[in-house]
């Protein structure tokens, strides 16, 4: 990628500034983000192909100095908002800015990689904002390290993540993304660059971890390591009681770290052959077969995949993973016959997701609009919310993936920006339409009144959740969506973005 902010350019401030770079943007910048055909149109786009707003220009600064002097004319402009876009993976244009500057984070300080030794034994990885997990996670394996938490999708940006909160299968022991990391740099809504840490500038940090973009544009992360394990032993047990699969997922994050697996994620699917929908989606190594026949007469509509992975190195016997992963199996309550095991190498693990973009690409569903719904839900609720919702609302599936598996709440850092249902465990639901071919394909418009539909089920129902990754349309709904955080939230708005230039696609405060 070129750079085209020259200094000349750069010495020329506000709004000359902004048309320049609005004109060297139109001839010069190559392929930024991952679904672009061409740059300006990208900065209107996302994955969630629902909303499209054009900015005023697309910018892709080298340096975070750039950057600053960026947001400074922005900030002595009569109206420019800054959004900055990490690979666009959002699904309600909050990474765009409706007349205003969007910022190619993956051209920040790109490749800018440094490994740090702390006191002791820990390393850290100290990465740019706009580094893709993919990336951060090679580099790290190339030095026997990895990150501890990963999401299940590795083609997000760090900022991205850091600004939401970066949830997976490693969430239940290591907390998020946000929970791991140690420092940031940040460029505020006055174009100040700041060092930021629990221990300093502390307001700050805190804020914008989780702080969709709010309070600052991060442009560097101290990301916490440790040593790589070199493979896994990922396994999938199906279940048919929906209680069962619950008490087996909680009672595996809840025990100690050495008596459970790694990683613990669930899926739900529905109880057919259905290639989309059924139990074939899910994939399975190429010398498995999936017996249907022992699938219970008493099933209901869905089917309930726990999947959980257990790290170990190369030297490991293999013996001793047997041993370990029987006796972690042995207490659990799957359908007997209906369990799928295979070793495989810990990054392609890790990426096993990609496999499935790449598909979607090929089969064009990767294209198409995808209404998502991520809600955290208390465990309180978890069974009415699977017969109100799973079993009745989405029993004929999705054309994509339903998650559902349980976090514990100590390891979020309740000082972050994010909000949380009140329960010590918690679920994550995920229901992530893909855009996969089904019969009778709902229109998006429908998809849309479906998940506002299973929003009402929770409102009705007085469950104890929270939305994750969603936009809201008015600042009244993000006032009770904050609840008692919402003072500290517009606080920490006056102090590091008072005119509110920031990440304006998340529809919470207005330019002021
Ligand atoms: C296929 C797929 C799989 C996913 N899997 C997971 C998953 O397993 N777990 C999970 O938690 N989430 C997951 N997500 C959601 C993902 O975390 C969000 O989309 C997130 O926004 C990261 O995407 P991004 O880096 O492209 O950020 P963008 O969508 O580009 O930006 C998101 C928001 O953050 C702001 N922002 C971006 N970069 C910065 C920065 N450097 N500093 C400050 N603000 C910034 C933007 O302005 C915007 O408001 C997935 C999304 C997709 C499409």
């Amino acid at each position: 990628m070129k750079s085209f902010l020259s200094t000349k350019t750069m010495a020329i401030r506000g709004g000359t500034l902004i048309l320049m770079l609005c004109l060297i943007v139109a001839v010069n910048a190559q392929d930024i983000g991952t679904d672009n055909s061409t740059n300006y149109d990208a900065a209107a786009k996302d994955f969630g192909g629902i909303i499209s707003v054009k900015p005023l220009a697309f910018l892709a600064p080298l340096k975070s100095d750039d950057l600053a002097r960026i947001v400074r004319s922005a900030y002595d402009s009569d109206n420019l908002t800054v959004a900055a876009r990490g690979n666009g993976h959002s699904t309600n244009g909050q990474a765009m800015a409706k007349g205003g500057l969007v910022i190619a984070m993956r051209s920040v300080e790109s490749g800018h990689f440094r490994l740090v030794k702390a006191n002791g034994s820990a390393y850290y990885a100290d990465v740019p904002g706009g580094a893709l997990w993919e990336d951060v996670l090679d580099w790290c394996l190339g030095q026997g390290l990895s990150p501890r938490s990963m999401t299940d999708y590795l083609a997000l940006t760090v900022g991205g993540t850091l600004s939401n909160a970066g949830v997976g299968g490693h969430t239940f022991r290591y907390g998020p993304h946000t929970s791991n990391v140690v420092g940031l740099e940040v460029i505020t809504g006055k174009g100040e660059q700041v060092v930021c840490s629990e221990k300093e500038n502390m307001e700050l940090f805190f804020g914008a971890l989780s702080g969709l973009g709010q309070f600052g544009i991060i442009t560097r992360a101290r990301i916490l390591l440790q040593p790589a394990p070199e493979y896994v032993r990922w396994i999938r047990l199906v279940y048919a009681e929906f209680d069962e699969f619950t008490q087996d997922a909680e009672s595996l994050i809840t025990a100690p770290e050495g008596q459970s697996f790694n990683y613990i994620e669930g899926t739900a699917v529905v109880n057919s052959d259905d290639p989309i929908n059924g139990w074939p989606s899910v994939p399975l190594h190429p010398n498995q077969t999936f017996n249907s026949t022992l699938i219970p007469k008493s099933a209901g509509p869905m089917l309930y995949f726990l999947e959980v992975a257990l790290h170990y190195k190369n030297n490991d016997s293999r013996t001793a993973i047997d041993a370990t992963v029987d006796v972690l199996l042995r207490r659990l309550r799957y359908v007997d016959g209906l369990e799928f095991q295979a070793d495989v190498s810990y990054r392609d693990f890790l990426l096993r997701v990609k496999q499935e973009e790449q598909e979607a690409r090929v089969q064009g569903a990767w294209y198409k609009p995808h209404p998502w719904l991520n809600i955290f839900l208390s465990r309180t609720d978890i069974a009415k919310f699977d017969q109100a919702v799973f079993k009745t609302v989405l029993k004929d599936g999705i054309g994509g993936r339903l998650l559902v598996y349980p976090v514990l709440r100590h390891k979020f850092d309740d000082r972050t920006s994010l909000v949380l249902p009140e329960a010590e465990i918690f679920y994550i639901v995920s229901i992530l339409r893909l855009g996969l071919p089904i019969p009778n394909e709902p229109s998006v418009e429908s998809m849309i009144a479906q998940n506002k539909e299973i929003i009402k089920v929770c409102e009705d129902n007085a469950f104890d959740y929270k939305l994750y990754l969603w936009n809201y349309e008015t600042q009244e709904e993000w006032k009770t969506h904050f609840g008692k955080k919402w003072g500290i939230f517009a606080g920490r708005k006056m102090i590091f973005d008072p005119k509110a230039i920031l990440s304006p696609g998340q529809n919470i405060f207005t330019r002021v």
